[in-house]
Order: structure tokens, then sequence, then C-alpha cells
């Protein structure tokens, strides 16, 4: 809003800011590389990426790196990579540490202004001087030996815990942030990114709005928690006479039944609770992308979220309505079998071989694949039972039902174990004759590559929620227990016909009646081995009550 940045910039800073941005609107996205993105910052980019892209600008992918300890490269390599895989191309990538010298003279202009002061209270005492609404003793010192001593501590010669640079703001005021924000804190630790030099390092609030300042952002777009620090982050423009940008605070997105905070998720996966950043069961956008999500049904689900600012948890239903809706559109269609029951078609013999047709992507295009047709071939055990009732429609001793694309069974008999299970149904096979009116039950089916050759077999990974419940994150410490056991179910011997089986990692198949479909990189297939194992991104229908 171009009313208030002219009242509130100084003429001189809106004039530099204008000239380096010839009126363009300028973004940036922030992450801190302390651990993998999750949905939450697919919902940021889509704001800020998306925002500049709409209006013709551009925006900064920025790591905001002022934590040493916590920061690794690994983060930022999975950043640039999760960022670009989510469509988004940034202007420039900077780092908040490659202003450091910047910020450091800058925070010298600040104590030389008598805006910062150097301290020596311990972090309790800071945090109980707040309470009680007491400035620190040191924060009237003059402001030659505060210099001196900032000096100091960046020289090394104040040991870590000793002193800290403190903004010199208004503790009488009613929001907790304006009283003396720390700027500068000493930390012996190595930066991943700006590497040995440095042993103070500037806090978050000291250096987020200098940086948004001197990448010339014309719009901050940060989440509603940050709220109330926008009268330090003014404040402190004001007091470096740095031109402010627009600054505008959205709803944080969670989901239901899952964990969007780094710090939990790190805990999940150093507490080897799932299998990594990438897990298939987690809201990284790592687990996301390995579980078959695509970057479209992502975005498609933070358009329709919109830039809210009532915070709320969105129902995990909503992000699989708008995948299945992009998956529907781009995986070709296959038949496959999880659970496998032998099904004889004894009027077939035994070197029988048809190829029959299947549909790549049936109404839309006349592509086909290959479903060879056998006198074994394997169906769902679901879809037999002995006999029929209400509402069921699969094969029974007295209700035939449909091979998809290939014919008509009627079972005559079963085999069963030694404890009585079907283990094999034998039946009848006969194409459907033009003009018949097929049975109501069409069910999927696998043949054998070639007679008397079993179907390769893979391994079905079907998910559920990782939490029981709804909002996990509301449970305190007590957040690790609720935990869904059933979260994870391996099927280890499913079927499918040669197309499946040939699959690459990276492939998507839409395996009709059971779900969409991600192979997944623990396959190894090669000359050697041939284990395929898919993930399911999700079911082909909302099961959730309307
Ligand atoms: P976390 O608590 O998960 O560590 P964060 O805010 O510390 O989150 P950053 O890496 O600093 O993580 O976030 C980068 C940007 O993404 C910030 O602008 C932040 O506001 C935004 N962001 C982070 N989490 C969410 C979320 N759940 N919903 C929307 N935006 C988010
Ligand atoms: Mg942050
Ligand atoms: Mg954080």
């Amino acid at each position: 809003n171009g009313s208030t940045m002219h009242v509130t910039n100084s003429r001189a800073a809106l004039a530099a800011h204008l000239e380096a941005t010839g009126g363009c609107v300028v973004t940036r996205f922030p992450p801190e590389p302390n651990g993998y993105l999750h949905i939450g910052h697919a919902k940021a980019m889509f704001v800020s990426f998306g925002m500049a892209k709409h209006r013709g600008g551009r925006c900064f992918l920025r790591f905001d790196d002022t934590n040493p300890e916590a920061e690794k490269q690994e983060y930022i390599d999975h950043i640039r990579d999760i960022v670009s895989w989510m469509g988004w191309t940034p202007y420039k990538q900077t780092f908040s540490s490659d202003y450091f010298e910047e910020l450091y003279q800058l925070a010298v202009k600040l104590i030389r202004s008598g805006n910062a002061y150097v301290d020596h209270q311990t972090a309790e005492e800071i945090s109980a001087y707040r309470e009680e609404r007491r400035p620190s003793p040191w924060r009237e010192r003059p402001m030659l030996e505060s210099l001196q001593l900032f000096e100091d501590m960046r020289r090394g010669l104040i040991d870590e815990g000793k002193a800290t640079l403190r903004m010199k703001m208004d503790p009488g005021n009613n929001n907790y942030n304006m009283f003396d924000l720390i700027a500068y804190r000493i930390k012996f630790a190595e930066h991943p990114h700006a590497g040995k030099g440095w042993v103070i390092y500037p806090s978050y609030d000291y250096t987020h709005c200098i940086v948004d300042a001197l990448e010339n952002i014309t719009h901050s777009l940060c989440t509603l928690e940050f709220e109330s620090r926008r009268a330090s982050y003014f404040w402190l423009l004001d007091a470096l006479q740095l031109y402010k940008p627009v600054v505008w605070e959205f709803a944080r997105l969670s989901l239901t039944n899952s964990i969007t905070s780094k710090r939990k998720l790190n805990d999940l996966v150093t507490g080897g609770t799932v299998k990594g950043w990438d897990d298939p069961r987690l809201v990284t956008l790592a687990g996301l992308r390995r579980r078959g999500v695509t970057p479209e049904g992502i975005n498609a689900f933070c358009r329709e979220l919109g830039i809210t600012r009532s915070d709320s948890i969105v129902h995990l239903h909503k992000l699989d309505f708008h995948v299945r809706a992009h998956l529907d559109a781009v995986s070709p269609r296959c038949l496959a079998v999880l659970h496998p029951l032998r099904l004889v078609l004894t009027n077939l013999a035994p070197d029988y071989l048809h190829h029959v047709h299947g549909k790549v992507f049936p109404g839309r295009s006349e592509e086909t694949y290959d479903l060879p047709l056998t006198r074994v071939v394997y169906m769902e055990q679901a879809d037999f039972r002995e006999s029929k009732s209400k509402d069921y429609y699969g094969l029974t001793l007295d209700q035939p039902a449909m091979l998809k694309y290939a014919g008509v069974i009627t079972a005559k008999d079963v085999v069963r174990s030694s404890s009585g299970a079907v283990v094999e149904v034998q039946a009848d096979f006969k194409p459907l004759e033009a003009g018949a009116k097929p049975p109501k039950g069409v069910l999927g089916w696998v043949g054998q590559p070639r007679p008397g050759v079993e179907p390769s077999s893979f391994e079905a990974r079907l998910y559920e929620p990782l939490f029981r419940s709804p909002s996990p994150a509301d449970l305190g410490d007590a957040w690790l227990d609720d935990l869904n056991p059933d979260s994870l179910t391996v099927v280890p011997g499913a079927v499918g016909p040669p197309r499946l089986t040939s699959a690459k990692v990276g492939d998507r198949f839409q395996l009709e009646r059971i779900g969409f479909f991600y192979v997944d990189p623990d396959s190894t297939i090669n000359d050697t081995s041939n284990r395929l194992v898919l993930n399911r991104t999700c079911t082909l229908r909302d099961s959730f009550p309307k």
C-alpha cells in the first residue's frame, strides 16, 4: 500500500529504493537452513514467489542463516532442490550471512547513535527483568564503552554468554518485542556458509528487517507469529534510516494428523520414528515428493487456501483432493493385484496366451498396454466369496464376474488349504459377446507373462496419517505418544503386468481400483536385481464422510 510507504519512508531512502527496483514488486522467501521444508513452506513460497510472478516482479530465495549451530550444508542443498521442484525460480539466491559485514557496520552505527548498548545480563536475568519491566543495569552505560566492548566481542575477547548487544528500544511499551531485543550474541561456532570469520552472530530480529531493506524488498510477507514483531522491525529501520518494506502477515498452515514444525520433524527423524526427512508419511516436501505427490497438486491446494489471516488446521483430505485431481490427469492406468488369489481358467489350454489391450487413459486416448491372458491368472482375494450377498459384486460360486477388458468368468470350484482357506478358484472363461450385458462386478486381474511363468511381484507401501489426533502439536510433551501404529502397511507380494513391473523410479500409475502409486527409490531395477517398491500416494476416492 503505497500511501503508507510514502508516509513512513524517508524521502532519500524511498528514492534509493525506487531507483533499485524500478517500481517492481520484490519479495523474498527466507527459510532458515535448519531442516527440510514442509507443506507450510509450500504455502509461504506460493505467497512470496507467487505474488512476484503474478505482478511481474522478482523473489529472492534467502537463506536466513544466523544460527550456525542449527544449520547445515545438507539443508541448504535440499532447500535449493525442493524450491526448484516446487516450480519456483528465485531471482537470486542470497544468504543473510552474506551481509554480516554490513550488519556489523550498521550495529556500530546503531551504538553511535545511542540506539544500542552492550549488556552483560544472562538470559535468565534478561527474562526476569523483562517480566518486571526493569531495564538492564547496563542500559545507560556510555556509548564509547559499548563501542569498545562490541569491538572486543567481535575480536573474540569476551567469553560466550558474557555479553550481548541489545537494541535500546522502549521497555515501557506493552509489546514485549519492544523491550530491548538482542541484536548480537557471542558464539564460538563455525558458520556453514560464512566459515570461520565470525564469533558474534546477529539475531533474527536484528537481521531480518535490515536484509529486507538492503535487498529492496517491497513486500515482506511472513506468518502471523511475527505480527508482534512489526513494531521492532520498523523501529530498527527507522533508527538506521533505512527504507521500510510493506509488511504483511498470513496464517501459518498446519494439516490434521500431521506435524509442521521443523523442530518436531527433526525429533522424528533423529529419533528414528520415521526413516528420514523424506519418509512418505511426513508432510515435508521431500516426503510428499517421495510419496508421489506432485508440485502441481500442492500449488493448487495452496491456491485454494488463499492468503487468509485466521490460523486453522486444514484437513488432510483437502490436500488429497487437489493431488488426486492432478494425478488423475497425469497417471497412466494399469491393472494390478495387491493380495493375489490364484484363478485357474480351466477351459483354456495350459499353453494359451492371448494379448488383451488395457487402456492407458480410457476415454482420453487410444493408447493401450499389454495384459497377457493365460490359463492361470491372479485376482484380489477380496473379490471372491463363496456365496453371494446383497451389494457384493465380486465373484462367487453363484455369481459371475468380468475380468476387466478380457471376458466373463463363472466360478465352478475351489481348492482349499489344509486349514480350509480358499487358495485357488477354478472358473470357466468366455469372451464377452458383442451386445451382451456384462456382469456388474468388473475385476482387476494379472495373467502370467508367458504360460507357466509367474508374474513378477512388487512391494506396495500403503500409508495412513502418522498421528491419531487431528492436532498432535497441541498435545504438549505427549505428542510422540500419539503416533499411529498403522501409518505404514507393507504388502510384499503384489503382482502386475509387464508394463508395471518394468517401471522406473519416479514413474506414476493409477492402479485401477487401488489408488495412485509412485515408484519408490528403494526399488532396485537392474540386470541382477528386480525389486520394485510402489508407494500409494492416495486412494482413488475420498473416504472421508462429507
Ligand atoms: P518452523 O517452526 O517449521 O521451523 P519457521 O518459521 O522457523 O518454521 P523458516 O525456515 O524460518 O521456518 O520459514 C521460512 C518462511 O516460511 C517464513 O517466512 C515462515 O513464516 C514461513 N513458514 C514456516 N512455516 C510455515 C507454515 N506452517 N505455514 C506457512 N508459512 C510458514
Ligand atoms: Mg524462521
Ligand atoms: Mg523455526
